[in-house]
């Protein structure tokens, strides 16, 4: 997650700490603690935050007999990333600092190989998820636009019926051999 990632993801965690509490004034979060809020608030993630969010989704489902988390929880996941890509976002800048006080030093080739094989790596799992199981595109499930804009309930069934991995989405295995 870069800075500009994390100064979104602070304000998005801001708005709805401050929605939620307001609503808990009134008295009302149970009426609007639904699928379809839940479901409106994740549509604003993208990218690893979104990948992020459906695996904590299904992993808490599984853990809750099928019951899905309400605001709450994800007021305290978004939190949590944003605590996550803080820390991140600080390493990386110390990082970038002792970087540039050995820069003789820095490029070794352990460091090379390690690039290397992560393109590599990424280049492999994108040809494995070229078409999509539920739309038949040339994308992955996890970026199909369809299932992202399934209720989740729906997209947990179609997960458990497919015997996906929560996880990963990928089939042949289960979440707890992810
Ligand atoms: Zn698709
Ligand atoms: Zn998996």
């Amino acid at each position: 997650m870069d800075l500009h990632e994390t100064q979104n993801l602070a304000n998005l965690t801001h708005d709805l700490v401050n929605c939620v509490s307001v609503i808990r004034g009134l008295g009302q979060l149970k009426e609007v603690d639904t699928d379809d809020a839940m479901c409106h608030i994740a549509e604003r993630f993208e990218g690893k935050l979104r990948d992020e969010y459906n695996a904590q989704v299904y992993a808490y489902a599984k853990n809750h007999c099928g019951a899905f988390p309400g605001v709450e929880w994800l007021q305290s996941f978004l939190q949590d990333m944003l605590t996550r890509s803080q820390t991140t976002a600080k390493l990386q800048k110390k990082d970038m600092m002792s970087e540039g006080q050995n820069k003789a030093a820095a490029s070794s080739s352990s460091q090379k190989k390690k690039q290397i094989s992560l393109t590599m790596a990424t280049k492999e799992e994108g040809r494995n998820t070229d078409t999509c199981p539920l739309c038949e595109d040339a994308h992955s499930l996890h970026e199909c636009r369809a299932f992202l804009g399934m209720l989740v309930k729906a997209r947990s069934t179609y997960i458990r019926d497919e015997r996906r991995c929560y996880a990963c989405l990928q089939q042949g295995h289960r979440m707890s051999e992810c």
